[in-house]
């Protein structure tokens, strides 16, 4: 059942006060970050006049170490972008057949670009391999799309990559002069487990897509990155999917004050997550229970059998949980407490009738 759906038959009221796990998405702007936005000085962004998405674009930029950034209304519409200015009609992408882009964007490089796309295989760590790409790229033939593009992705469902690993899948990409664009909606999460700077992780890509709206806790707005000289076609292309918007500055403040407060505590979600797995942890002792942890969410498979009733019993609880079968996805956020997860876990142990 989809979470829209999920939503219809819970009075608002009701789900106002739930616990939400849903995705990092669900999180509203705080205090802090509303008073900037109703402050924040603004112009019309079509003109280049708007002097606070010019910071935050400026900014994230230097953040990411690239020449340019362009906020977009969304995420879906970034990667979008992106794909359009590496390919044409007739082009071809490659990805992991997981991975966002390819699954959850509704088609749109083919629908829109006229781009085809190659599903990968996904390893173990999440990643795709350098010899999956080599097998895939097309050689330059009337028969084949041509390759352009790896797109890739971290973290990927809540994994993150290490730099070597795609340094190595990136490079091999390059040897076929294929671009990279990286789908880094939570690359920040990437950056903080791995320890590593932001920066590096965007190094091995020539695009790189990061969500303001998801554990950064604004309440939209997605940046993509590039070098100068590709910036003015991203620019085009988000006109050309009605992504440019007018006095966006107050979007820009949100993202401002997310780059501000909330990149540093999402190690905070991290340490709730995986203190919500162990808390997990001996059901899988007793019960027929799978728990895995990758930085801010927590999987749960329970038995197929106890799936429905196991949903219906943490909503019951005050916890709002997305019914995806089979593996259930707890995702942490900024809106949580440690009693929360407390809470929730007391919550779950108790419907396996495990009473601490
Ligand atoms: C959320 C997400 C997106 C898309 O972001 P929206 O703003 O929801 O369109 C793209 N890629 C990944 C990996 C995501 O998690």
């Amino acid at each position: 059942m989809s979470a829209m759906i999920q939503q219809q038959h819970l009075d608002a009221a009701r789900l106002n006060r739930m616990v939400d796990f849903r995705s990092d998405t669900v999180t509203q702007p705080e205090q802090g970050m509303r008073l900037v936005m109703a402050q924040a000085e603004v112009g019309d962004d079509v003109y280049g006049d708007d002097p606070t998405v010019n910071l935050l674009e400026q900014r994230f930029a230097e953040t990411v170490g690239k020449q340019a950034a362009v906020l977009f209304p969304t995420g879906t519409q970034s990667n979008l972008a992106a794909i359009l200015s590496h390919c044409g009609r007739g082009d071809e992408l490659l990805a992991g057949a997981s991975y966002h882009t390819l699954v959850y964007e509704a088609g749109g490089a083919s629908v829109l670009g006229g781009v085809s796309c190659c599903a990968l295989p996904v390893q173990d760590d999440s990643c795709v391999s350098p010899d999956d790409v080599t097998a895939a790229v097309k050689p330059d033939d009337p028969h084949f799309p041509r390759s352009r593009l790896l797109c890739l992705e971290n973290t990927v469902s809540g994994t993150a990559i290490g730099l070597e690993r795609l340094k190595e899948v990136s490079d091999r990409a390059r040897q076929h002069g294929l671009a990279v664009h990286l789908d880094g909606a939570r690359l920040f999460n990437a950056a903080a487990e791995l320890g590593v700077d932001v920066s590096e992780l965007a190094s091995i890509a020539d695009t790189v897509s990061v969500c303001l709206s998801k554990g950064l806790g604004a309440p939209a707005g997605t940046m993509l990155a590039c070098n100068s000289e590709l910036e003015p076609l991203v620019r085009r292309n988000r006109k050309i999917l009605g992504g440019s918007m007018r006095q966006s500055g107050i979007i820009a403040a949100a993202g401002l004050y997310s780059l501000d407060n909330n990149v540093d505590r999402l190690v905070e979600d991290h340490r709730r997550a995986r203190s919500l797995a162990s808390k997990l942890d001996n059901l899988v002792e007793h019960k027929d229970v799978r728990v895995a942890q990758n930085t801010n969410m927590v999987f749960l498979t329970p038995d197929p059998g106890d799936h429905a009733a196991l949903c219906d019993h943490l909503e019951e609880n005050g916890f709002l949980v997305t019914r995806k079968a089979p593996a259930m996805r707890f995702v942490l956020h900024l809106h949580h407490t440690d009693s929360d997860i407390e809470r929730f876990a007391a919550a779950i142990r108790s419907f396996y009738g495990l009473l601490h």
